[in-house]
C-alpha cells in the first residue's frame, strides 16, 4: 500500500542530468540510479523514488553500518555534503529535486535518516496533490 507515498524526480546537483532509471524499477517506479563506493567495493545502487520508502537495489554487498560515497553515473560528481547525519554522524548526501529543492539522505547503510527540502513548498505540495489525485480519485467530480 504505497498509495500515500509520492514519487520524486531527482537529478544530479552538478550536471543536472536526471538520475531516474526507467529501465530499473524500485517500488514499481523508476529507480534513482547512482554509483556507490565503499571501502572495499564499487557498484551501482538504485534507490526508491517514493518519498518515505527505504527500498533499494544494489549490485554490491554493503556491510551494515558501512559509510558509502554516492556519485553521479554521468559526471561522477560525489553527492556527499558537509552536513552530518543527526542520528549517526555520517556525512549526508544530497540530490536535487526537479521541482526545486533537495533530498538529503544518510550515507550510512542501515540509517534511515532522510529529508526533503523544497524550494517552494506550496508548489511542491500542489504537485504532490496532483500526483496523489492521479493515483486515487477516479470518483471525484
Ligand atoms: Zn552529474
Ligand atoms: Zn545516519
Amino acid at each position: 500500500m504505497n498509495n500515500q507515498l509520492v514519487s520524486m524526480n531527482v537529478k544530479c546537483p552538478k550536471c543536472g542530468k536526471s538520475l531516474m532509471d526507467h529501465a530499473k524499477l524500485v517500488d514499481d517506479k523508476p529507480g534513482i540510479k547512482m554509483l556507490i563506493k565503499t571501502a572495499k567495493n564499487a557498484g551501482t545502487i538504485w534507490l526508491s523514488s517514493l518519498y518515505g520508502s527505504y527500498h533499494l537495489e544494489c549490485n554490491i554487498a554493503i556491510e551494515k553500518d558501512e559509510i558509502a560515497v554516492f556519485s553521479c553515473p554521468f559526471c561522477k560528481a560525489e553527492m556527499t555534503t558537509e552536513e552530518l547525519c543527526g542520528i549517526c554522524n555520517a556525512p549526508l548526501s544530497a540530490v536535487v529535486l526537479d521541482m526545486g529543492g533537495k533530498v538529503k539522505f544518510c550515507s550510512r547503510k542501515g540509517c534511515t535518516k532522510h529529508s526533503a527540502e523544497f524550494e517552494d513548498l506550496s508548489l511542491a505540495l500542489k504537485k504532490m496533490y496532483e500526483e496523489f489525485d492521479s493515483y486515487s480519485s477516479k470518483d471525484t467530480q
